[in-house]
């Protein structure tokens, strides 16, 4: 599996036909017709490796159909979380659908790992499909079925609350996300407002937030203890599909970046209270320009936020650009930011005809663009490896996925003059810079708190706190939180992953790793690291992790041994843009 292996075709941008079907007929939408689909599978006996590879091959047709319908009943909920026909759609397909879909799915499993021909099958293809068979064969069990069921509609009332939450600031209702921007204000009082306001509103729901809580821990232990492990922590790690690094790795890694990383951060955040002339800096003092530049706001409406990303793309490769312009003229964004939206950004993908969705709800500001070049990233690893089979090789592990599209955000930094003068390119990349190293922090910050929740026989609300709290500490950089103890307390609510995809953390500071290594090679050899890039995009999902990070000239490295190199590559850039802004 070390061997370079040869690339599947690419479509030329902009032109992705919808992939003949092999045996099913239009969409899998109604229970009658998945059932359908579903005994037709299960009634055939595939002889021969040819056999059993054609009835793979079917089986991932209608899974595809399925991940197809799964999705687009998803967006659309999460386009209007208010819509009560949307959210019962979506619900139907977790809780009515997928309990009756998942053992079907176990018994399918069982009879492709005990077919006589599994072996002869060509390894390129089977052999990751394989580990993910056995992987989910080893932890079904038939009592979580229900559990589960439970758990996502538990999980799924934290968004619901989140969506909903409003305020009024300077005499008008808006949302959170509406107020973020306010972080950007030179004006330190209308920061503090915002910050406040919008801190208050979350405290307000924060115990029906933590009660939320309370009731997926006891759920998620029971689901762990079913599959027969000591506690949750063990058992999600394998669930994920970590099998190239373990929780100790995870810790060994939060060391590391409170090592190589955080002392770095407390040089930033100082810098910025010198420039910003405080005594002590404050919360709502981490995201305004520390020179006093006015905030970026590189666009109003989608149009023009779809036209400046492209623009950034375009100076990474042309293909990248005409895949964005192409994704937009096919009605596959939904970026604007309105009431009702779910927060956030996401990309997904519409299986039946094998096309990438980006949702945002997206600010005017720099971030907002930043998110769109983020996800656009997922869209072309989507498009580059769209005609890998089966279904599961066309889904990269998410430390690599994630590489996709951090990468992306960091090849567009050299490149920002494309949309912005020389004066605003240069204060749009020391705020990208600075965010991603206090990003790595806090990303040690959740996945430790995760480690310590899941790890202790009860984590009552209290225990939370302190575990936070005490986290806060350790990893502090310097900010001044005097007078704000409920509400650094209660921050880790505002974090949909706690809540929706727990231990979906780590996995970025892998991928943020990754994009800096890429974004290294790329300012030494453009070309050559953009092809290396490109090849490993290619592959999708189809070789374990370690082989995709070696494929796109990259190394997977589980303990952060490689942190003090892109640290200081990054503190040599972030320093270049001060210098030519004559900070100091
Ligand atoms: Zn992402």
């Amino acid at each position: 599996m070390t061997d370079t292996p040869p690339l599947p075709p690419l479509d030329p941008p902009g032109q992705h036909p919808v992939p003949p079907r092999r045996w099913i007929e239009g969409d899998l939408n109604t229970w009658e017709r998945i059932e359908e689909a579903m005994e037709a599978l299960r009634a055939r006996r595939p002889e021969g490796a040819e056999g059993l590879e054609a009835w793979l091959l079917d089986r991932s047709e209608f899974d595809s159909l399925l991940s197809a319908e799964s999705n687009r009943r998803y967006v659309r909920w999460a386009c209007h979380s208010e819509d009560e026909a949307a959210h019962a759609a979506w619900l139907e397909f977790q809780t009515e659908f997928l309990p009756r879909i998942k053992p079907v799915e176990d018994e399918l499993d069982r009879r492709w790992l005990e077919h006589p021909a599994r072996g002869a099958l060509p390894r390129e293809r089977w052999a990751v499909p394989e580990r993910e068979a056995e992987l989910a064969v080893r932890l079904f069990r038939e009592e979580n079925v229900p559990l589960e069921a439970e758990e996502e509609e538990i999980a799924s009332e934290y968004g619901r609350i989140c969506g909903s939450m409003t305020v009024e600031f300077e005499g008008r209702t808006r949302t959170l996300q509406e107020l973020a921007p306010y972080q950007e204000e030179p004006d330190r009082e209308k920061r503090e407002a915002a910050w406040r306001a919008a801190r208050r509103r979350r405290l307000e729901d924060a115990p029906r937030l933590e009660e939320v809580f309370d009731r997926l821990l006891p759920l998620r232990q029971r689901i762990a203890r079913n599959a027969g492990f000591p506690d949750y922590r063990e058992y999600k790690h394998t669930a994920w599909g970590r099998f190239d690094y373990r929780p100790e790795d995870c810790l060994a890694l939060h060391e590391a970046i409170e090592r190589e990383v955080l002392p770095l951060l407390r040089r930033m955040r100082e810098a910025r209270r010198r420039s910003l002339g405080l005594e002590a800096l404050r919360p709502w003092d981490l995201a305004v320009d520390p020179e006093g530049r006015p905030p970026l706001r590189p666009f109003t409406r989608q149009k023009e936020q779809v036209a400046k990303a492209a623009a950034l793309l375009e100076g990474v490769h042309p293909d990248f650009a005409a895949e964005l312009r192409w994704m937009e003229a096919e009605g596959l964004l939904d970026l604007e930011t309105r009431p009702g939206k779910l927060p956030g950004g996401f990309l997904t993908t519409f299986e039946d005809r094998r096309v990438p969705f980006i949702f945002a709800n997206s600010p005017p500001t720099h971030g907002g663009l930043e998110t769109l070049v983020h996800e656009s990233g997922h869209a072309i690893h989507a498009l580059h490896a769209r005609w890998q089979e089966p279904a599961g090789n066309r889904d990269a592990p998410l430390e690599f996925a994630e590489v996709a599209s951090m990468g992306m955000e960091c090849l567009v930094l050299d490149g920002l003059e494309r949309i912005y003068t020389a004066g605003e390119a240069r204060q749009a990349r020391s705020a990208a810079l600075e965010d991603i190293v206090s990003g790595l922090v806090s990303i040690a910050v959740l996945d430790a708190f995760q480690h310590e929740v899941y790890t202790r026989p009860e984590a009552g609300a209290a225990t939370r706190r302190s575990v936070w709290l005490a986290l806060q500490e350790r990893f502090d950089s310097g900010v001044d939180w005097s007078g704000l103890e409920e509400e650094r307390a209660s921050a880790w609510l505002s974090v949909p992953h706690i809540f929706e995809v727990p231990f979906y953390y780590v996995e970025y500071a892998y991928a943020q790793m990754g994009a800096l290594a890429l974004w290294r090679a790329w300012r030494r050899e453009p070309a050559e690291a953009l092809a290396r890039f490109r090849r490993g995009l290619a592959l999708g999902g189809s070789r374990p992790l370690p082989a995709l990070f070696e494929a796109a000239g990259l190394r997977f490295d589980a303990r952060g041994e490689g942190l003090r190199e892109l640290m200081a590559e990054v503190e040599e850039a972030w320093a270049e843009e001060a210098l030519a802004g004559g900070r100091r």
